[in-house]
């Protein structure tokens, strides 16, 4: 094929695009022949009903075939265009308002006319408002583009409107590329492979998305466009984890000394899933590959010992081993749960984090680079410039949906080969999974460590909240303490910190009177957050009332009520994550949820979190009822290129994509 033939033609070469409608073209995004076919109508109508005019039913959308038998202007305030078309069983009368006077001269008795629209009824006669409508050359077999099929609606915007570019003018467009392209359109799957996958072959999916002759037929051809974004994503993955292979990591021998000491010590035994997450990641690290596994597990499921195991292995193998966390609160929180776990050992752990005075700072790297902390904590700060590891064996990623795929890149950077773990507490579909993770191994911790409870959650209105108050002092009173979490306005920490700081200011003055409350916020000084931090974690601060800085990781288990107010500005997953700062003691714990005026689709939402504890479950139902780009912060990942393939629909299809792409590149 001559390569001007090809798809990446720039649209101007297409009949009826001049400069004008390029650039606007261009504006949307569409540059190429390929870019317009794969602007895919937003959705249909179905006009593929023909119906003679005496048997169409009032209110049914249908399209007639006929003859225009008399047209007239009708001038007055409300210019009116009417034309009679009859089809040998009956007449009917189309009106256009619009475009009156020009409508006049476009149409001649005598024209045969594809007509679509609901018909009504007026004055007992049918009627026909602002049809559709289509010349047919002749009768016989025409090729209706607006009318008498499944009529494709497209999203255009309004310069692509001004420039004659509606879903009517788009749909020319789009027939004439595909009148050039489609047919002779090599299609990279092979005629064996489509056969094994059930996919219809390329060029006439492509037409057949832009018009189908029935809704299965659009069906199909979406699910081979889907297949195929489905696949390139996987054979991206695919390749970044042959590249991985490429690599060399230190084996490091299992833990003789190290780790059996740490377990010894521990007030409670590992769960079952502990134990084997913790073999499954022990195996990894003995391999001279380097390890890239993703540790999914439920908040409170216990990632940050198994964590810790794992970097013991490292120690004792003589590397040193990071975890690196997205908060300084967490960072410094992990720095102390494994000092003091760590410490008894003779392990020393060292915290790196951006807000350290320059002289803690200095000591801090020149102990990370001679080797002197062999375990070292901190946040995104471990990864500048002018951190130097001596020898880096293991990075571990901690809530790893708050960073970018670069940013773990680059802490496995630290050191020549290094073993990597990346932990998560957002449960993820396994669709959403695979196409986010599909590079790495994964491993889950599916249970919770015993004699937790479930959280009991409720959703109640603002006029509740005295009474909500008054539980919580009462729980303080119980001497358990509390969270109160306002919501970030408008995506704006300054407006939430206001919202919180006169939040604090009422409780202080109203039901939380006499006893001692925190303030937590994003704005505050590093040293002030960790302050806080530390004194709700010792019981001095009894209610703390934050924005959702607390939302990862930070572990009080004493605290025993989440108080959200404005929950319906949360996501689901969001939600869950604030849930899962109660629960992790043995007394029981509350969840209560205020939401303003919600619609009832708030409310089903949010009744989802007081149905289930599951975050795998709650995080399906977040995917289906916001959509991956809004679950968390997804937009990041590199998934706005699925425009077809729909995550939480198409879960079959990535995984047949998934054995295709991986089985292609070697990959079992
Ligand atoms: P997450 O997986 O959310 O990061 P953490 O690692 O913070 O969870 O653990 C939550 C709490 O559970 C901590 O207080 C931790 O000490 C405790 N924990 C961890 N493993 C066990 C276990 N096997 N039995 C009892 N408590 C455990
Ligand atoms: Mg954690």
């Amino acid at each position: 094929m001559k390569p001007e033939a090809g798809m990446d033609r720039s649209v101007s070469e297409l009949r009826g695009v001049g400069a004008r409608r390029a650039a606007v073209l261009g504006e949307a995004g569409i540059h190429t022949i390929r870019d317009l076919l794969y602007h895919l109508p937003r959705r249909y109508l179905d006009r593929s009903l023909i119906l003679p005019i005496a048997q169409i039913p009032p209110g049914q959308e249908v399209t007639l075939i006929g003859q225009v038998r008399h047209k007239r202007f009708i001038p007055g305030a409300r210019p009116r265009f009417v034309l009679v078309v009859e089809d040998g069983t009956e007449e009917i009368a189309c009106v256009w308002f619009h475009g009156a006077r020009y409508l006049q001269r476009h149409f001649e008795e005598g024209d045969t006319l594809a007509l679509s629209g609901r018909v009504e009824h007026f004055q007992g006669r049918p009627q026909l408002t602002h049809p559709e409508c289509e010349f047919v050359a002749n009768a016989g077999e025409p090729e209706l583009l607006h009318t008498g099929g499944i009529i494709p609606l497209y999203t255009t915007s309004a310069d692509m409107k001004e420039k004659g570019l509606r879903s009517r003018g788009f749909r020319r467009l789009v027939r004439a590329a595909l009148e050039e392209c489609a047919a002779g359109l090599p299609d990279p799957l092979s005629a064996a492979a489509r056969q094994r996958l059930e996919l219809a072959e390329l060029g006439g999916s492509l037409r057949q998305v832009h018009f189908p002759r029935t809704w299965e037929e659009m069906v199909q051809a979406r699910r081979r466009l889907a297949f195929d974004e489905c696949y390139a994503l996987q054979t991206r993955l695919a390749h970044r984890r042959l590249a991985r292979r490429q690599g060399k990591a230190p084996p490091l021998p299992p833990s003789r000394r190290l780790v059996p000491a740490l377990l010894e010590g521990l007030p409670f035994a590992l769960t079952g899933a502990q134990r084997r997450v913790a073999g499954e990641i022990a195996a990894d690290l003995e391999q001279a590959l380097p390890m890239c596994r993703l540790l999914q597990g439920d908040v409170g499921s216990g990632k940050t010992l198994v964590a810790l195991l794992a970097m013991l292995q490292a120690v004792e193998a003589g590397f040193q081993a990071a975890l690196m966390a997205p908060t300084e609160i967490l960072a410094e929180q992990h720095a102390a749960t494994l000092a003091a776990l760590a410490r008894p050992l003779g392990v020393e752990v060292q915290l790196l984090v951006g807000g350290m005075p320059a002289a803690q700072r200095c000591t801090a790297l020149a102990a990370i680079a001679s080797g002197a902390a062999p375990l070292v904590v901190g946040t995104h700060a471990l990864i500048q410039g002018g951190v130097e590891f001596a020898g880096m064996g293991l990075a571990v990623v901690d809530e790893q949906h708050r960073f970018g795929v670069a940013q773990r890149e680059e802490l496995q950077r630290k050191g020549p080969g290094v073993h990597l773990l990346v932990m998560t507490a957002t449960p993820i579909p396994r669709t959403l999974a695979l196409a986010l993770y599909g590079d790495l191994e994964t491993s889950a911790l599916d249970e919770l460590p015993p004699g937790r409870q479930p959280v009991r959650t409720a959703l109640r209105g603002p006029e509740r909240r005295p009474q909500i108050r008054e539980f919580a002092a009462d729980q303080i009173r119980q001497g358990r303490q509390v969270y109160i979490v306002y919501p970030l306005v408008e995506e704006s920490e300054r407006l939430a910190v206001i919202s919180a700081s006169e939040g604090l200011a009422e409780l202080k003055e109203g039901p939380l009177r006499g006893f001692s409350l925190g303030l937590l916020h994003g704005q505050l000084r590093p040293e002030e957050k960790n302050r806080v931090a530390r004194a709700f974690k010792a019981g001095e601060i009894q209610a703390l009332v934050c924005t959702t800085v607390v939302e990862v990781g930070v572990d009080v288990p004493n605290a025993t009520v989440m108080i959200v107010e404005h929950a319906e500005r949360f996501g689901l997953a969001q939600l869950h994550q604030l849930r899962g700062r109660v629960g992790r003691g043995a007394q029981q714990s509350y969840c209560i949820l205020i939401a303003g005026s919600q619609t009832a689709g708030e409310a089903e939402r949010l009744e989802v979190l007081c149905q289930t504890q599951d975050g795998f479950e709650i995080a399906r139902r977040d995917l289906e009822l916001r959509g991956p780009g809004e679950v968390l912060g997804l937009r990041q990942a590199g998934l706005s290129e699925l425009t077809v393939a729909d995550l939480a629909g198409d879960a079959a299809l990535m995984l047949r994509a998934r054995e295709e792409a991986f089985q292609c590149a070697g990959l079992s």
